[in-house]
């Protein structure tokens, strides 16, 4: 056998390794962005949002890794999520839960010493049922709809929860949010409209600190970023405002086993559909690597990949296992079982392959499948 068969080199491939590919997070990045907002946030602090499983990427990692640079407030959406994540945090890390809680978990959440958000009467009043109950005061924090009509109390609650306020004194207001709903677009109106409106807010409730800013908030100004605020997207390398360079490092870097090469002479079907016909001879490579595994299938006959920095566009139609793609731009015989491409890396940052999608970094973190080794850096 040749050594280029050799079991040394084949064991090393993604195939063998049982991977579709290799999602690296680079933590060091993660860091350097966390204090990069940090320090535009100071004297104010920059919490973390660890959502979605830290958008994707591991929200025990990623809390951890942001825990040693000094960060003490986590969000995450849902209850489960704080369960999970409540354990492996510090004693005096807070846990916050962006959408509040259902009907019958109160109890459970104020054991397990995690932080409602409240955005209704209703949730307000069974916070402070549960407060009664354990005959304690319960922390929580306060969210105000200013604009977006999705969460936190509308303005025709504000009169009764103030009131409620002053009745209630077993449940701690640790200080009071907003979110913004155009941030990531530096000239839009509606970002001075719900500043506007929070400050009214903050009129009406008078003497709790703010929390305002989401990454895009960040970037808006001094008077976007009150006491606390709240990054997600910018913390992982996504771009916090549309339409200008992005100032974060990159943080995810992903890349897919070739599983499959060949070379088909003109007029070979491509794909399911036949959505590709080729024109020429064109060598094909199959990467290993699909809609399953969150490369959307709106990709088909759009996106790329790269190799060593040569483009090689996507061809047909994407798998849920995998995608083909025209390598023909490299010399035949580059591209072997086990090669590695580029989908997110130095020459496809996330930004672009979300564009070439028609959607926002976001959701191409949040989609990444559990397939990937993730390589924590
Ligand atoms: C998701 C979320 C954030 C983080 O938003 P990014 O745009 O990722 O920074 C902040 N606040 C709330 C309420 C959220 O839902």
């Amino acid at each position: 056998m040749s050594s280029t068969f050799s079991l040394h080199r084949v064991s090393a491939s993604a195939a063998v390794a049982g991977a579709t590919g290799y999602l690296a997070i680079d933590l060091a990045a993660l860091g350097r962005n966390y204090q990069k907002l940090a320090a535009m946030l100071a004297p104010g602090r920059a919490a973390a949002v660890v959502k979605a499983d830290a958008y994707g990427l591991g929200a025990e990692r990623v809390a951890k890794t942001l825990s040693e640079r000094g960060c003490r407030h986590f969000f995450v959406a849902q209850f489960v999520e704080a369960q999970k994540l409540r354990p492996t945090l510090r004693s005096d890390a807070q846990v916050f839960v962006l959408n509040g809680l259902q009907p019958g978990t109160e109890i459970e959440c104020a054991e397990a010493g995690i932080i409602p958000i409240l955005n209704s009467l209703e949730q307000y009043q069974r916070w402070s049922e549960a407060a009664g109950e354990l005959r304690r005061t319960l922390p929580a924090v306060l969210q105000f709809d200013t604009g977006m009509s999705r969460l936190g109390f509308p303005p025709q609650e504000r009169a009764e929860l103030a009131q409620a306020l002053g009745e209630n004194s077993n449940v701690e207001v640790l200080f009071i949010m907003s979110h913004l709903a155009s941030a990531d677009e530096v000239d839009d109106v509606q970002n001075a409209e719900q500043l506007a409106e929070m400050r009214r807010i903050a009129d009406e409730f008078t003497g709790f600190d703010i929390s305002f800013a989401n990454s895009g908030g960040v970037f808006l100004g001094d008077a976007y970023h009150g006491v606390l605020a709240r990054p997600g997207i910018a913390l992982y390398g996504g771009a916090p405002t549309s339409g200008v360079p992005n100032p974060m490092e990159p943080v995810v870097s992903l890349d897919v086993a070739v599983v499959q090469t060949r070379t088909v002479p003109a007029g070979a079907k491509v794909g399911y559909g036949a959505a590709h016909v080729t024109t020429g001879e064109t060598r094909l490579a199959t990467i290993a690597a699909g809609y399953a595994d969150g490369l959307p299938r709106v990709l088909s006959g759009r996106g790329a990949v790269y190799y060593k920095g040569t483009r090689l566009p996507i061809v047909g139609r994407v798998s849920m296992d995998s995608i083909t793609v025209d390598a023909s731009a490299l010399p035949d015989g580059t591209l072997t079982l086990g090669s590695l491409v580029e989908v997110i890396g130095p020459h496809q940052t996330l930004e672009d392959i979300a564009r070439d999608a028609g959607t926002i970094s976001y959701e191409i973190l949040t989609s990444l499948g559990h397939r990937y080794v993730r390589q924590y850096r």
